[in-house]
């Protein structure tokens, strides 16, 4: 299934520091179809609802602040593993730890400020999609380089 979706937010520190299009760029590159793109400007609403599971972490309130500050970049990726493809292209979430090549690990080494989020998972992708995207602004539509971004085995499999 090529199809599996991620949520992707290029954070207001990215766009601060002139980092959006590198961020962007880097998913798109490496063979992700970006399938919705938007810049909101996240309510605080929004963002405590996606970051409920850290409510209780000392730094949520700081968090809440920072993702709250300027707009973002939310973008819904889609390909083979897609949320494990991008979660290893931005890195862990410490900047300082976040190994190099990744988008964390080559700009960021803050424990907070690390530039973009992306679904740990694709149950949770699901949910977070939904929070933040209607149905009618994700779209569905063929590349012309499909061919060339995934193989196929000999049962027919993308591989
Ligand atoms: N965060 C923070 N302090 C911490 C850990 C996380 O401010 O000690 C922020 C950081 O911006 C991170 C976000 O909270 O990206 C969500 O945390 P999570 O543990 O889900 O990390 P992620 O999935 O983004 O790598
Ligand atoms: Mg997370």
């Amino acid at each position: 299934m090529v199809n599996e979706r991620t949520l992707i937010i290029v954070k207001p520190d990215a766009l601060n520091r002139d980092l959006a299009g590198e961020a962007i760029s880097r998913f798109e590159r490496k063979g992700l179809k970006i399938v919705a793109m938007k810049m909101e400007h996240l309510p605080v609403y929004k963002l405590k609802e996606h970051y409920a599971h850290l409510a209780e972490k000392a730094f949520f309130e700081e968090l809440i602040k920072y993702m709250s500050s300027i707009p973002s970049i939310l973008m819904v990726l889609e390909g083979k593993e897609a949320c494990k493809v991008a979660r290893k292209l931005i890195g862990g979430t410490y900047g300082r730890e976040a190994e190099p090549g990744t988008l964390r690990g080559d700009y960021s080494v803050s424990n907070q400020m690390n530039l973009v989020h992306a679904s740990e998972t694709p149950e949770i992708a699901e949910k977070e999609i939904k929070n933040f995207f209607a149905e009618k602004e994700i779209f569905e539509y063929n590349k012309t380089n499909f061919d060339w971004i995934y193989a196929r085995d000999s049962k027919g499999e993308i591989v």
